[in-house]
């Protein structure tokens, strides 16, 4: 966790906010009313921190302006998909413990899929596809290497997961059977559309999006009007999705978007299809993590070791350089600077 201090470990403290959920990078806190202490129902502050993971290890050491990166990036691509997507972001006024990190955003009932999309042909896409041909069931040529482009992109959803647990792979038709055809069909259409767009922007910039991860919500008001539910079900309890129009109940892109720790990005340059890719943002770190320089062993159990700082500096000037070259603005680790 960023500006944690010592051990690294405990999400920072935001004054006059309750931490509600903390995941492997980023920390979810409820405002707290300055003058009841009760709890803001609508509003939640959603903040990354510095920490960075690898070969399913979160690391020990901190890349510094990494959770300012990413959420700066994210804040640009939210404005760039506004025409497809209304998304989740209320202000980036916030408390001075998670300045540039942070942003205040609405609450939602969050829909129970990750949606992925694959505009090339990696990772566990791969590895399906080497096994039966298709795609979380959509077939493909014949012929697809590590790294290949797809015809066209590819709806790959999985479940959510428990913390700790991993994501698993499901078929379109799980998503329909979890929130009704109408729905699945939305979620599929947006996230391909996300990548898509995404891709059209990143190619002329040079960087490739292989694939994301994006996740939809609702507002939990509109959600008891359209089922005649109460509220407080709407928000944490049962809900019929399969009852629920898309047309009259909008989606909602929360979380984050086309980040490095939500996608792969990579080289437009270095990209050759039969092979692994190299990570545009993570590489320098995965290149020392296998070299005989860490002296770790990436088959045993052990955590990594810490980063050197050359390791560290190299991988932060990554992130900031994935930054500037996609938006065309300098970063500014505050997150103060308008356009
Ligand atoms: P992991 O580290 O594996 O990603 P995680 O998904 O639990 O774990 P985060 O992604 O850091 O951790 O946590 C963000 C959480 O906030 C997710 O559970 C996400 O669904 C949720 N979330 C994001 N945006 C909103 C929103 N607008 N309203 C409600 N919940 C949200
Ligand atoms: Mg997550």
């Amino acid at each position: 966790w960023p500006t944690t201090g010592e051990d690294g470990e405990s999400p920072v403290e935001v004054v006059g906010h309750e931490l509600v959920h903390s995941g492997k990078v980023r920390g979810l806190y409820v405002p707290l009313d300055p003058q009841t202490g009760g709890r803001d129902d609508l509003r939640l502050l959603l903040a990354a921190s510095d920490r960075i993971s690898a070969y399913d290890h979160v690391l020990s050491t901190p890349i510094p302006d990494k959770g300012s990166v990413l959420t700066q990036m994210s804040l640009w691509w939210f404005d760039q998909l506004a025409d497809l997507v209304p998304h989740h972001v209320v202000s980036t006024d916030v408390p001075e413990e998670v300045a540039g990190r942070g942003v205040y955003v609405r609450r939602l009932r969050m829909l129970p899929v990750e949606c992925v999309a694959r505009a090339y042909l990696t990772g566990g896409g791969l590895a399906e596809y080497a096994a039966t041909g298709t795609v979380s069931g959509v077939a493909l040529p014949e012929g697809l290497v590590d790294g290949s482009r797809l015809p066209e992109p590819v709806f790959t959803p999985s479940t959510k997961a428990p913390v700790g647990e991993h994501d698993q792979p499901i078929s379109f038709t799980d998503v329909e059977a979890l929130v009704g055809p109408r729905l699945a069909a939305r979620l599929r259409d947006l996230t391909v559309a996300i990548l898509v767009r995404g891709n059209e922007i990143a190619a002329g910039r040079g960087i490739l999006i292989a694939d994301t991860k994006v996740e939809f919500g609702v507002d939990p008001q509109q959600l008891a009007d359209a089922l005649g539910i109460p509220l407080e079900q709407a928000t944490e309890g049962e809900v019929d999705w399969a009852g629920v129009d898309p047309d009259v109940v909008a989606v909602v892109l929360a979380d984050e978007v086309l980040t490095p720790d939500s996608s792969r990005f990579w080289r437009a340059d270095e990209w050759a299809p039969g092979r692994t890719q190299t990570s545009y943002d993570k590489q320098v770190l995965r290149d020392w993590l296998t070299s005989p320089a860490s002296g770790w062993d990436r088959a045993s159990d052990a955590p990594p070791p810490p980063l050197p700082d050359d390791v560290v500096a190299l991988t932060r000037d990554r992130y900031v350089e994935a930054y500037e070259t996609l938006t065309g603005r300098a970063f500014d680790p505050s997150g103060t600077t308008s356009s």
